[in-house]
């Protein structure tokens, strides 16, 4: 039966710290794997510090974290139209945005789709597009149906 080390990290955190812990995270993350431990495990809330209470009724408090996550390689952001970010799961599969400007509908279609135009900037500008990072905007096939009827 394979083993598995696990870690148990108890580190002290503070609320509202969210780069402090982070750092405190990356620490004891290093430990952990110098240790040879193949997952490690932290104590609840551990980058917000717990426990938050109201802080966790500020968006900014939310994006903060959410940053702090980023950092740590944890999530991955989009920007859509409406300047609103959404976050993924960074081990969440890749994949592109499409917005209707008209009816709002979002839709997501595979990264593999955007790789022609990814292969040609890179190819003919030396530039390395995130296309993942924005969502595309324009009209749906519905609301295109709509307008030309
Ligand atoms: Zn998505
Ligand atoms: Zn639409
Ligand atoms: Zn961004």
């Amino acid at each position: 039966m394979a083993r598995i080390r696990i870690a148990a990290c108890q580190i002290n955190t503070f609320v509202g710290d969210l780069d402090g812990n982070a750092n405190r995270i990356l620490e004891a993350l290093g430990q952990a794997e110098a240790a040879g431990a193949d997952v490690a495990v932290f104590p609840e809330l551990a980058i917000t510090g717990y426990p938050p209470e109201d802080l966790v009724l500020r968006p900014e408090f939310v994006r903060d974290n959410l940053e702090a996550l980023e950092e740590l390689g944890y999530v991955t952001h989009t920007h859509f139209d409406d300047r609103v970010t959404r976050w993924h799961r960074a081990d969440a599969q890749r994949h592109g945005h499409l917005v209707c400007r008209s009816c709002g509908a979002e839709q997501e279609v595979p990264i593999g789709l955007l790789e022609p135009l990814a292969r040609r900037l890179r190819d003919e500008h030396g530039f390395r597009a995130d296309l993942a990072h924005s969502a595309i905007v324009g009209i749906c096939k519905a609301c295109a149906n709509v307008s030309s009827e």
